[in-house]
This record gives structure tokens, C-alpha cells and sequence, in this order.
């Protein structure tokens, strides 16, 4: 076996013992990217599933963080990859700059993990895998040697939804569940009417049409995902110990915190992202109150 088939095997199975949900092959990596390119690029899908435990009753006060954001998935993911770079150096050599890790980056992570067949785009606009549905955060990996797997980046995103194929075009699930019609059904959204769009602080003014369904959450809509029938059944996510939240936070306290506590009680975890910070914490928190007349 030659050292190159070799070192496909070794990481595919080293990406299978990390707990990838799944791992491809993008090749080669073109510099137009990240400025730097590389032979070829690892692109994974880890789960998150949906088999956490969700609260018995929800408090009035109560604003929700959504089962994907109570873990930090993407620490995880890259905390993994990490691992996986150093066993790949340890045995077939490189420096650490060969192994660039992207995870919520710049780069095009869905249509590159699209290209290398992660899985396919959906109506609702995410990457659909067999294992896991839409229920799974992308991550990617430069590798030093030119590996087999290439496909296209610029034909990801214009195929013709093969995981689709069982909904009704003109209302699928997912497009139904929206509550803001923010789904066109081609596989794009009109982020000025997604929930999940303004609960990331993308802009200062929520529409009062969007504040109006906005419920009780502090973080996280999954409406669309939730009535996706690639996701009914139960899915399995890896464990993960990194940026623990629980299903929800009184929002009343969250109103009442200085800068540097929101800061503090959410560093290390999904919603201590920078783009997030203090003022769409309380923004949030303050339309999960609506309803109650609060504020
Ligand atoms: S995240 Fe929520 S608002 Fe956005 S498209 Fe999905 S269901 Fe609609
Ligand atoms: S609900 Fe149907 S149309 Fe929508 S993403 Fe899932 S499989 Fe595709």
C-alpha cells in the first residue's frame, strides 16, 4: 500500500474514532479560498442530534436556548480536529501551519462540504447527511497531501435537492413551519426574515412582524429544522463537555446584568461569540419577555 493510500485510510478512520458523524474530501483546496490554498482539505460533519433533554415546564420568565447552542459544537469540532492534525503529524510528518482548521470561518464551509459529498443542500437551505439529517455543524482541515475527492465548489448549490425529493415543492415542511416565510424554497432564505438571523445581533432593529412570533427564546430558532423529515427520527450527538448551558435562563436576571457579567456567564459557550455580545444578549432577552408585559 502506498504511503498515500495509506494516509487516506488512516484519516478516515481516525476521523470515524474522533466521533465525525461524517469526513470527505475537498481537492485541491484553491488559494481564491483562505489566500493560502492547500493539496486538499478535510471537511466533517459532527452531530449534535436531537436526543437532549428538554425542560419538563418552561417558567414564564424563562428565555429558551435552543439544544444546539447548550453545547459549544464548534469548539468541539475543532478541539478534535486538533487531535486528529497531531496524530496525522506524529505519523506521516508536516508542520502545523499544513493543518488549518475552519470552523465558522470564512471560507465556504457548506458548498465546499456539499462539493466533496458531506451530503446535499435541502429547500430549507442546510446541509442534509444521511447520518444526521440538518442536525450537524460543518468543519474543515487542510491536509498536506493531495488526496483523492473533488468536486466543483460552483455546482454545489445549484443541484436539484436529492434528500427533497418526498416533500411537496410548493410547501415543503420546512417552508410551512417558518413563521416568517423567511424560506423561498430553493434552497435560499431571505435572511431579513429569519428569527435566527437577528437572535445572532446581524442587526440592531428587529421588524414587528418578526418580534411578534418571536417567542420565548433567548437564542436559537429551529422550526424549520425540527419539521424536516430528515430529522424525525431520533439522532445520536456526540457528547461534548465544552460551553454548557442549560435549556433556558431567567430573562429578568439576564436584563438586569452588567456587560462584563453577561460576558463572563457566557464566555466559552455558543452565545460568547464576539458578533453576539452584551446588547443582543439583553435584546433578545427583552422580546422573550414580551408577552409577559415586563418590559
Ligand atoms: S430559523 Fe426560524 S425563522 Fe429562520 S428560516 Fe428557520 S424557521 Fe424560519
Ligand atoms: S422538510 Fe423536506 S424540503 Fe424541507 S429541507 Fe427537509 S427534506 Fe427538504
Amino acid at each position: 500500500m502506498s504511503n498515500l493510500e495509506d494516509y487516506e485510510m488512516y484519516t478516515g478512520d481516525l476521523a470515524g474514532d474522533a466521533g465525525f458523524t461524517r469526513a470527505r474530501v475537498y481537492a485541491p483546496f484553491d488559494p481564491a479560498f483562505d489566500g493560502r490554498g492547500s493539496p486538499s482539505l478535510l471537511l466533517i460533519a459532527l452531530s449534535y442530534g436531537n436526543q437532549q433533554e428538554e425542560p419538563w415546564s418552561i417558567p414564564e420568565y424563562a428565555a429558551l436556548i435552543a439544544p444546539f447552542a447548550r453545547r459549544n459544537y464548534y469548539r468541539e469540532a475543532v478541539k478534535r480536529l486538533q487531535e486528529l492534525a497531531k496524530q496525522l503529524r506524529a505519523r506521516f510528518g508536516g508542520i502545523r501551519s499544513d493543518f488549518r482548521i475552519f470552523c465558522n470561518s470564512r471560507i465556504p464551509e457548506r458548498p465546499l462540504a456539499i462539493a466533496a459529498g458531506l451530503g446535499s443542500l435541502g429547500r430549507n437551505g442546510l446541509l442534509i447527511t444521511d447520518e444526521a439529517g440538518s442536525l450537524c455543524i460543518i468543519a474543515a482541515m487542510t491536509l498536506p497531501y493531495a488526496l483523492k475527492g473533488d468536486a466543483p465548489v460552483d455546482k454545489a448549490l445549484t443541484n436539484d435537492f436529492p434528500r427533497c425529493a418526498a416533500c411537496d415543492p410548493k410547501r415543503p415542511p420546512c417552508m410551512a413551519a417558518c413563521p416568517t416565510g423567511a424560506l423561498r424554497g430553493d434552497g435560499t432564505l431571505d435572511r431579513l426574515r429569519c428569527i435566527q438571523w437577528y437572535a445572532s445581533g446581524n442587526e440592531e432593529t428587529v421588524p414587528p412582524d418578526v418580534a411578534r412570533v418571536w417567542g420565548q427564546r433567548l437564542y436559537g430558532c429551529t422550526l424549520c429544522q425540527d419539521a424536516c423529515i430528515h430529522n424525525q427520527r431520533p439522532i445520536q450527538g456526540v457528547s461534548s463537555k465544552l460551553g454548557v448551558l442549560p435549556a433556558y435562563l431567567d430573562a429578568r436576571e439576564l436584563l438586569s446584568m452588567s456587560d462584563e457579567a453577561i460576558k463572563a456567564c457566557f464566555k466559552g459557550t455558543a452565545l460568547g461569540l464576539s458578533w453576539l455580545g452584551p446588547k443582543t444578549i439583553r435584546r433578545n432577552a427583552s422580546l422573550a419577555l414580551r408577552r409577559t408585559g415586563f418590559c
